[in-house]
């Protein structure tokens, strides 16, 4: 018998990496699959960078990097989150890690234990209520509201904190919602943390580029009053269409960066040191590609909004940021986990049931517009189809 420790009975994962398999079977049975579901840019990653990429394993890069990465690109980040955000950074805060997700690990590894509460949003990413249990902390969902516009409130995040609380999860622009929280919301939080100083907050910006409506992004790195507890987790994944490069990068607090450090040498090491070239390049380089694709994603925003729209029993809030709708799907009669899986099944449309981002994602599908306008229009006619075919 091997024992593993009981904390692997806990640990959860990403429904979305099951669809995709599920998808990719039918797919290749010879079905016609739409893929609603995926959670990445369907854009190649930009041919300036990809070069970068290659020009490092010409030029020799072929070694271990620092383990908090290479500095031009500490600096390069820091003069990036300068740029856009109007915010100082110290480099020397900088950890460059393989995706999004370390930081959300590493995170969640220092602050989680037997007794203590992390604050997560629900629905939101996965992984960070399976983390939280994992270290056996107290999850503690946050709800996001389709009343509330997607957007947190400032007042009900604090009216969960309690003296256990240790880590406070924020995400926005959000998945699997679309969800933005206004900089009024922020505010007032920023306002009410001040009678928190224990608690970190984990800001996951990792959408942070991609706002529409003229809504600018709010970073949580805009209050210096947060900044000696404040985590940033952002990357490259989907600003740059780089999800299978595995390039992220968090800014910690100075009281934290060393623990990081060390998370980093213990595991990874450090990140593959060619797509750290290839990350330079892109925050270095012309921003037309990541401004195109977002123009992209805005026009197909329309499209499926105003299409589930037309759809019985589905009503759709206009997301505001990330590439995801999160219609609702209550007067359909389905619940959301059957609905997305028979849609898959019968109707060859892969999407995400809401339950898979927490218990209030009941009532709703995520559906991904990182597919062609062309697909997506298709996907909704078939959901049209189907969901008229079920209610007759
Ligand atoms: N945070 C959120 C909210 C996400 O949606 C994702 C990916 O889907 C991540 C983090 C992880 O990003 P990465 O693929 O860079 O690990």
């Amino acid at each position: 018998m091997l024992n593993t420790v009981a904390s692997f009975d806990r640990i959860g994962e990403e429904n979305a990496f099951a669809v995709l398999a599920r998808a990719t079977e039918l797919a290749n049975s010879g079905r016609d699959i739409i893929n609603l579901g995926i959670g990445q840019p369907d854009f190649r990653t930009p041919d300036h960078i990809v070069e970068a990429a290659i020009k490092a394993l010409r030029d020799g890069h072929h070694c271990y990097t620092p383990a908090t990465g290479i500095q031009p690109l500490r600096e390069a980040v820091a003069a990036d989150i300068h740029k856009r955000l109007s915010v100082d950074v110290d480099p020397g805060l900088v950890l460059i890690v393989p995706g999004g997700k370390v930081t959300m690990f590493m995170a969640i590894l220092m602050f989680g234990e037997p007794g203590a509460e992390i604050l997560y949003p629900d629905p939101g990413f996965p992984i960070y209520r399976s983390m939280i249990e994992f270290t056996g902390a107290r999850p503690v969902p946050v709800p996001i509201r389709e009343e509330n516009g997607f957007a947190f409130s400032a007042e009900e995040t604090l009216s969960l904190i309690t003296p256990q609380t240790r880590l406070l999860i924020l995400n926005s622009p959000a998945n699997p919602t679309g969800g933005v929280t206004p900089k009024e919301e922020i505010d007032k939080l920023v306002e009410g943390l001040a009678r928190f100083p224990d608690v970190a907050i984990m800001s996951d910006e990792i959408y942070g580029q991609m706002t529409y409506d003229g809504l600018e992004h709010r970073t949580l790195l805009a209050y210096p009053e947060l900044r000696d507890r404040l985590i940033l987790l952002d990357g490259w994944s989907k600003t740059y269409a780089m999800t299978g490069w595995r390039m992220g990068y968090s800014v910690w607090p100075q009281k934290l960066y060393d623990y990081a450090r060390k998370l980093a040498v213990n595991s990874f090491s450090c990140v593959n040191a060619s797509a750290q070239y290839a990350g330079l390049a892109a925050l270095e380089g012309p921003q037309d590609a990541v401004r195109e694709m977002v123009a992209e994603f805005d026009r197909r925003r329309s499209v499926v909004v105003n299409g589930l729209n037309g759809l019985p029993g589905i009503s759709c809030r206009t997301p505001k940021g990330a590439f995801y709708a999160f219609p609702n799907i209550k007067d359909t009669g389905w619940q959301a986990k059957p609905l997305a899986s028979a849609l898959l099944e019968e109707a060859g449309i892969a999407v995400i049931g809401g339950p898979d981002f927490g218990v209030h994602g009941e009532g709703y599908i995520r559906v991904s517009y990182a597919n062609s306008t062309e697909n997506i229009t298709r996907a909704i006619e078939r959901m049209g189809e189907f969901l008229t075919a079920k209610a007759a």
